[in-house]
């Protein structure tokens, strides 16, 4: 399964897990935009692995009260 890890591996950045700064590669190493952009090359050091956006949380994992505002207009 699915473990994200907090923080950057490379600079140790913290890396909430709804962070659109977060990257990872096939083999789920973490690392944060600007290394995978300054350093990296956007490729994992450690599998050679292409790094891409992580995924946020899954929507069911994560119901937030706070925006309901798709339920009433009717056509
Ligand atoms: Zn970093
Ligand atoms: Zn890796
Ligand atoms: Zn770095």
């Amino acid at each position: 399964m699915l473990e994200l890890k907090p923080t950057c591996e490379c600079c140790g950045e913290v890396l909430p897990p709804n962070s659109p700064k977060a990257v990872i590669c096939a083999y789920e190493c973490t690392f944060c935009l600007t290394c995978a952009r300054e350093h990296l090359n956007h490729i994992c050091p450690n599998h050679g692995s292409k790094l891409v956006e992580r995924p946020s949380l899954p929507v069911s994992a994560m119901v937030s009260p706070l925006s309901g505002a798709s339920s009433t207009s009717a056509v």
